[in-house]
Parts: C-alpha cells; structure tokens; sequence
C-alpha cells in the first residue's frame, strides 16, 4: 500500500502567515524564517504581534477563513485520494489551518496546536515534535506503508529525502538546484504525472 505524504503552504494553499500578514495590514508578520531565523524568536513576534492587534483566535480564523486554496489544489486533492491515503505533512497549527482545511474536505493533517486562554488569546504554541515531516514519513514505514512525498520547500527535503519517492511542486529555483535528485514539476497535471512514474502501482489519470 501506497501513502501520498503532501506539505500544505505552498502546494494546496498559500503560506498563510504571508496572506494573513497582508489581510490584516500586520507589517511585521510578513517576516518568515529567512528574516528572523530563530523559529522561538519568529513565533513570539507573531504572538506579541496578534496580541498588539487585539486578534485572537476567532478574529484570526475569520480572517483566514476569507483566504482560499491555490487554483486547482481541491480538485488535485480529489484526485489524489482517489488513488492514494494522502496525508498532510505540514507546519502550520491547526487552529490557522482549520478554515482553509474545511474548503479541501478536511483532509488528514499532522502539524502544530497552538494554546487558547478562555478569552481567545494565542498564548502559546506547541511544536508536535521535532523534524515532524520526516518522523512521520518514518513512523509510516514501521507500518509497511511505501510512501511518496511532495513538497515546495527547504524544510521539505528532509521528508523527500526519507521517503520512498519525493517531489518537489512549484519549488523556488534555488532549491531546485541545490536538490537535484528530485523531480521537480510546476502544475497540478505535473504532479499527478509525478505521482503515477513515482507509483509502483498500476494507476491511470
Ligand atoms: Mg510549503
């Protein structure tokens, strides 16, 4: 048996932070790790950010609940899980993922939690584990489970990598390079092709 493993931002939606960050006018969450490289740095901007805003968690999810996934992610997703258990591998939380989780059918996640107070303030956040993406993919072969994984970016490649098969969707050009032992495909059509050649099975479009 076969396990379609896809990251979230970037191949079904888009990286929520960024869209969040531009929904709100929220300057400062437009920041990513390749500005404020510490990750416990970055996570208590964001919170001190939202904090600032008076958002908490229903403010925020209303807002992401305007956000829509890419073009075509729904449909592809479909696809794909007609022929694959697809699971999503991704760091986002649950509470920021929710709302755009509903428009894809509420596919199989595994990412972070954030923590709530009773007023709706984002006090805390929780990391599931570390290296989540490529544990997992480890975690499913003590299982017999023969994976095949996509991804768009460096935090990615580690699951790629432990997967049986990876591929990289819509992935800047730098990682492309830096990573050329993976397929890399730019559309939906793509990666569907990409996922049949990566298939041992006998699939068809
Ligand atoms: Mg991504």
């Amino acid at each position: 048996m076969e396990l379609a493993c896809l990251d979230l931002e970037g191949v079904l939606i888009p990286e929520i932070w960024i869209k969040f960050a531009e929904k709100t006018g929220i300057e400062a969450l437009k920041a990513t790790t390749r500005d404020i490289p510490d990750y416990d740095e970055l996570m208590t901007m964001r919170l001190a950010e939202l904090d600032k805003a008076g958002l908490g968690l229903n403010e925020i999810q209303e807002v992401i609940s305007t956000l829509s996934p890419l073009e075509g992610a729904a449909e592809f997703l479909d696809w794909l899980r007609e022929r694959f258990q697809v699971i999503i591998l991704s760091d986002t939380f649950y509470e920021f993922a929710g709302p755009l989780m509903k428009q894809l059918g509420y596919p199989t996640l595994f990412c972070h939690k954030l923590t709530v107070d009773e007023s709706g303030k984002v006090v805390d956040y929780n990391l599931r584990q570390a290296n989540p993406k490529r544990q997992s993919i480890a975690a499913f072969k003590t299982l017999y489970y023969r994976t095949i994984a996509a991804g768009d970016s460096y935090n990615d490649t580690t699951m790629l990598a432990e997967a049986d098969a990876g591929i990289l969707f819509s992935a800047p050009q730098n990682v492309i390079d830096e990573f050329p032992q993976f397929p890399a495909v730019h559309t939906y059509e793509e990666l569907k092709q990409a996922f049949l050649d990566a298939s041992i099975r006998n699939l068809s479009l």
